[in-house]
């Protein structure tokens, strides 16, 4: 089989899979990654239905469940910090059976140690320019080399630098929200417990995985787009003034964030997800946006997926097209879910603040919580599982 060596542009989490999965059907694979080292910012995200299964097909589905993030509760949180109802955790966000909620920083390392031993990384570098010929890409990197590559792949996320050069600028459909994670000091009391305070245009929360372990926050904010290069931290500190809770002590740690993760809910919509020898892959290609809680999961299958259909060796056009055919319905599901959702993360007036709170603290006692939860987050579970995974052989694990 031609066409074996592929360069990836992006070490987040579609990246590492997909390299992972084409070392396994016998590619050649380099990843460039602009960051010094793995990114280690963000939250914990899920990881459900097919994507579970990628994960067992891949053989690392073990090591992501050691690193469940085994959360048990959920407790939303009045300004003044009572609670108001506390749930179970996998219920409420609508985990089924192997689903899995993991740290995307432990994530992308189990990706990577995986992967580490047989897959070239190249860290502290990105593509200045591609240039695309008969036989392949002549790829040179800011940092002064020329390299061949069959095929390039971007996986550098949903403001993908690689997709403006393939394709050129593409507009992001705005979700109408921000949203920004951030490590705190200290565990805040919780011990595999994550509090929620709802303001009407704003969210807040925060969870630690452990009595002792830093604990990690987010902020959700309504927001018309904003320019690309603004000050986030000046942003949050706007938007979040006079906020309750614990807010104001969340505010005053942003000084000393390092990795600061500040982005629009936003989704890429694209009519094809290929040019050429480029493809695009994960939220560079389809980003869902944070509301549907299945970005991951879309970059996991993805990987799996493109890798299956570029090993069957009938060329990369055939095989382009078979992954969008695979993905797309799939994908379609899952964007939708965000829409959804992102409205509705920051409910807009205190009625809907109000609405919410008293829906949580009367299903606290409902006899038929279970039943009534399952039905709600009945949609994540079936877009999590809008796909036939389509079998592809590999070799084992090394
Ligand atoms: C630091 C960080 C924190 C995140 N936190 C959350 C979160 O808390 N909740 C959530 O829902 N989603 C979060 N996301 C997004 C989430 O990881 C993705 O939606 C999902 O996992 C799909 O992954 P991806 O690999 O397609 O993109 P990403 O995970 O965004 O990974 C893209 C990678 O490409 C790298 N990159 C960017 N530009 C270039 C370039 N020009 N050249 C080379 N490399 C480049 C980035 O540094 C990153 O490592 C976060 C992303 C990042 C980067």
């Amino acid at each position: 089989m031609s066409e074996r060596e592929v360069l990836i542009s992006g070490a987040g989490v579609a990246g590492p899979a997909l390299a992972m999965a084409l070392h396994r059907h016998g590619f050649r694979v380099t990843v460039v990654e602009r960051a010094p080292a793995l990114r280690d910012g963000g939250y914990k995200v899920d990881i459900r239905g097919a994507a579970v299964e990628v994960l067992k097909r891949l053989g690392v589905f073990e090591a992501a469940r050691a690193a469940d993030t085994a959360m048990r509760t959920v407790t939303y949180v009045r300004g003044d910090s009572r609670p108001v109802a506390t749930l179970d955790a996998n219920l409420l966000m609508g985990r089924r059976g192997d689903d899995l909620e993991v740290m995307r920083t432990d994530l992308t390392r189990i990706l990577y140690a995986a992967t580490a031993g047989t897959v070239e990384y190249v860290f502290g570098d990105s593509i200045a320019s591609l240039d695309e010929r008969p036989d392949g890409v002549a790829v040179t990197f800011a940092g002064g080399a020329t390299r061949r590559f069959d095929l390039v792949v971007a996986a550098d996320g949903l403001h993908s630098a690689t997709r403006r050069k393939a394709m050129g600028e593409v507009p992001l459909r705005h979700l109408g929200a921000y949203i920004s994670i951030f490590d705190l000091d200290g565990d805040l009391g919780l011990d595999h417990e994550e509090v929620f305070h709802v303001e009407p245009g704003r969210m807040v929360f925060a969870y630690s995985t452990g009595a002792g372990e830093p604990a990690k926050a987010g902020l959700v904010f309504a927001s018309p787009v904003l320019p690309r290069d603004v000050d986030g931290r000046r942003v949050l500190r706007e938007r979040f003034a006079g906020a309750g809770w614990r807010v104001p002590s969340f505010l005053e740690t942003l000084d000393t964030v390092d990795d600061l993760y500040f982005d629009s809910l936003s989704q890429v919509e694209l009519p094809r997800w290929s040019a050429g020898r480029v493809v695009l892959l994960g939220d560079a290609a389809h980003c869902p946006a944070p509301s549907s809680g299945q970005g991951t999961s879309l970059a996991l299958v993805g990987a799996y997926v493109l890798a299956g259909e570029l090993a069957k060796g009938d060329g990369h056009a055939a095989a382009f097209d078979r992954y969008e055919a695979v993905m797309r319905p799939y994908v379609a599901r899952n964007q939708e879910l965000g829409r959804k959702m992102a409205g509705d993360m920051v409910p807009g007036g205190r009625v809907k603040v109000a609405l919410l709170h008293h829906a949580m603290r009367t299903l606290r006692f409902n006899p038929w919580k279970r039943q009534i939860i399952e039905q709600v987050t009945r949609p994540l579970h079936l877009a999590a599982n809008a796909i036939e995974l389509p079998s592809y052989p590999m070799a084992a694990a090394v």
